[in-house]
């Protein structure tokens, strides 16, 4: 497994790569690797003869009071972690000043997509996806990938970054990879790391809000309003939890639905703080047709 730092490095490698008719994957993440990050290399392995796995705590998806010196690294764990897997062929970790030419407050071309980012994590998270979309663009650059695998534990930044791929016309298909949990029902996180033991047990509530809320609906539930109450009664009841939000939107648009229209994909969304940690959760439903 080739270890990368450099961008230029990183495209001579794909480039090589791409010459020898290597059908290249792509797995993002921000490291501190755990089971939902191996799923999505396991995909990968299965759409691609080439993975590459990025590991970069990208510094402009993060807010001025958010946790971006706090978030887990450990570069030397997570390789030895994918050694131990296998199949993954390089680890591109660039470091902030090869990633971001002069820095990144010298970034001055963004992409944003401000209908879509408004709603669920974007609304309390000004700039964020602007972040995320940048950087994703910045590594298809780097790493050249024929298709890149992304988890729909964070499904606002998949839909955006499927939007990204279509309207920029990149030739690069994405890949969806499901939710993967603790067997309490907490989706791994690196940010789990940061809990408390008593904030993770307690953490068991955004999996049953959103799973819960998301049966209801497959099960006929119309009433937005006792839905919502659902998520809300059920991350109240733990203690430690601070709910930021809990809503239902449309599973295209993200819009939040005003009415569960049969035929329609819903998604029910969930952010919690417990402390300083935010956590996210979400389960997708299809409005049953009469
Ligand atoms: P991160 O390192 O948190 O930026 O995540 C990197 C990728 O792993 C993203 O595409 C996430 O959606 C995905 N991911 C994170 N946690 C999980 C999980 N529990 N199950 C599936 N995918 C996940």
């Amino acid at each position: 497994m080739e270890i990368i730092k450099t961008v230029t490095e990183m495209q001579a490698y794909a480039d090589q790569k791409r010459a020898e008719g290597r059908i290249l994957g792509l797995v993002p993440t921000m490291g501190g690797l755990h089971e939902g990050h191996l799923s999505l290399v396991k995909l990968a392995k299965e759409e691609a003869d080439h993975v590459t796995v990025t590991i970069f705590v990208n510094p402009t998806q993060f807010g001025p009071n958010e946790d971006y010196e706090t978030y887990p690294r450990g570069l030397e764990r997570d390789c030895r972690l994918l050694e131990t897997i296998g199949g993954v062929s390089a680890v591109f970790a660039p470091d902030e000043a090869s990633f971001y030419p002069g820095g990144a407050d010298q970034q001055r071309v963004w992409v944003v997509c401000p209908e879509m980012s408004k709603y669920l994590c974007g609304k309390d998270r000004p700039g964020h996806f602007r972040g995320v979309l940048t950087v994703v663009l910045k590594l298809f650059a780097a790493c050249k990938p024929h298709v890149s695998v992304f988890g729909l534990k964070d499904i606002q930044q998949y839909i955006l970054l499927k939007r990204m791929i279509h309207d920029l016309s990149l030739n690069i298909r994405i890949v969806g990879g499901s939710i993967v949990r603790e067997p309490s029902g907490l989706a791994f996180s690196s940010r789990n790391e940061n809990l408390s033991s008593n904030e993770r047990s307690q953490a068991q509530v955004l999996s049953k809000a959103v799973i819960a809320a998301a049966d209801m609906i497959e099960l006929g539930e119309k009433s937005l309003e006792r839905l919502t109450a659902l998520m809300m009664n059920t991350i109240q009841s733990a203690s430690l939890a601070k709910l930021q939000y809990a809503e239902i939107v449309d599973a295209n648009t993200l819009h939040p639905v005003e009415k569960l229209i049969p035929g329609a994909r819903v998604i029910a969304a969930v952010a919690v703080y417990f402390g300083d940690v935010r956590l996210i959760d979400n389960a997708i439903a299809d409005v049953p047709v009469e």
